[in-house]
């Protein structure tokens, strides 16, 4: 009831009456009460007008669940949140769920991580009070080669939401990062579940950038956040909400043809590596080629040394630049 009392505040231009919530809450107007005495000293600035209601003035509340479930506007991605103050990596929660059989789209979503992870077993820089790292549990009825392209998606949904909130503009570095001049502002971890022919679950574990002022000495050349680069606070819950909501769509358009020709052309325009020289980093061998784009399938479409056409497949490869990170 505390995330909708505080859902109806957000979204309210003028006062709640006492009496409206209690009628939709089945509640006494003692309880509706209490609620905001909780939400006040959660940091939520409200006014209670006699005769006229509640309405909600100002906050510095910290990330919370409630924060979280308030702001969320989808249908079913990040409907469930379960939220840590502080985990050891919310893709290791994700998994414990998903053996568990939690619904499609719950979303577990952390303060702080103890030990983040980014891909082949390397570390990801989860301070607490600043970033947003937050993991998807996802069902889908798809062949398991498929699942790398929920990364995709992601990084879609997540340069979308960036934009909607902050009006930044963000390129994605495939397969599974996110970049903001030049530097790394997220990283996406999908990992699943599956028998040959079937998937259990797939989690799709996001860690943003936002509100660091300053990185570790071994990052400081390659990771940015949101506020370094705009110069603004960010609130992490409407981020993650406007990520939420944009991962639904793109997720709807996915199952109708379970690959990504849907919005092809809208990934190839946010590339950073499109119609550029990179250096393919593949497990055993690496090498420079020419990248023209994605397929449908979310493949690197390359152009090596001698001509020819190759397709990568998301699973293990890293790009760079020939010259640098991107
Ligand atoms: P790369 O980004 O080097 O091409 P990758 O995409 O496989 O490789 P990830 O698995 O997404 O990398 O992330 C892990 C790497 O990201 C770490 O090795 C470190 O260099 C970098 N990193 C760790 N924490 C952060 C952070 N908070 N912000 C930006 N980069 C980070």
């Amino acid at each position: 009831m505390k995330a909708e009392i505080l859902k109806l505040l957000k979204d309210s231009d003028g006062y709640l009456s006492g009496q409206q919530l209690c009628d939709r809450f089945q509640v006494s107007r003692t309880a509706v009460w209490k609620v905001m005495e909780q939400l006040k000293k959660e940091g939520y600035e409200i006014e209670a007008v006699r005769n006229k209601g509640y309405r909600l003035i100002g906050s510095c509340a910290s990330l919370s669940g409630t924060e979280i479930e308030s702001s969320i506007k989808s249908e079913w991605a990040g409907r469930r949140v379960v939220y840590f103050e502080e985990t050891d990596s919310t893709n290791l929660r994700a998994k414990e769920a998903g053996e568990k059989g939690e619904a499609h789209g719950s979303l577990y979503v952390a303060d702080c991580q103890i030990s983040g992870k980014g891909r082949r077993g390397r570390s990801w820089e989860s301070p607490s009070g600043t970033s947003i790292y937050m993991t998807l549990l996802l069902r889908p009825k798809i062949l398991p080669g498929k699942a790398p392209q929920m990364t995709l998606l992601m990084a879609l949904a997540v340069a979308d939401g960036i934009r909607e909130v902050t009006g930044l503009s963000t390129q994605i570095k495939w397969p599974n990062d996110i970049i903001l001049n030049g530097k790394k502002i997220c990283g996406i971890l999908t990992e699943m579940s599956a028998e040959i022919d079937y998937i259990n679950y797939v989690v799709v574990g996001v860690g943003i950038n936002c509100n660091q002022e300053t990185f570790p000495e071994e990052l400081r050349e390659k990771a940015t956040s949101l506020k370094l680069e705009s110069g603004q606070e960010i609130q992490r819950a409407a981020v993650i909400a406007a990520v939420m909501e944009s991962f639904e769509k793109y997720y709807q358009i996915f199952e109708k043809t379970e690959d990504l020709s849907g919005f092809l052309d809208e990934y190839n325009e946010l590339l950073v590596n499109r119609e550029r020289e990179v250096l393919v980093l593949e497990p055993g061998q690496e090498y420079e080629a020419y990248a023209l784009g994605i397929n449908s399938s979310g493949e690197l479409i390359v152009k090596t040394a001698d001509g020819q056409r190759r397709e990568i497949f998301a699973g293990e490869v890293s790009v760079r630049g020939v010259y640098g990170y991107v």
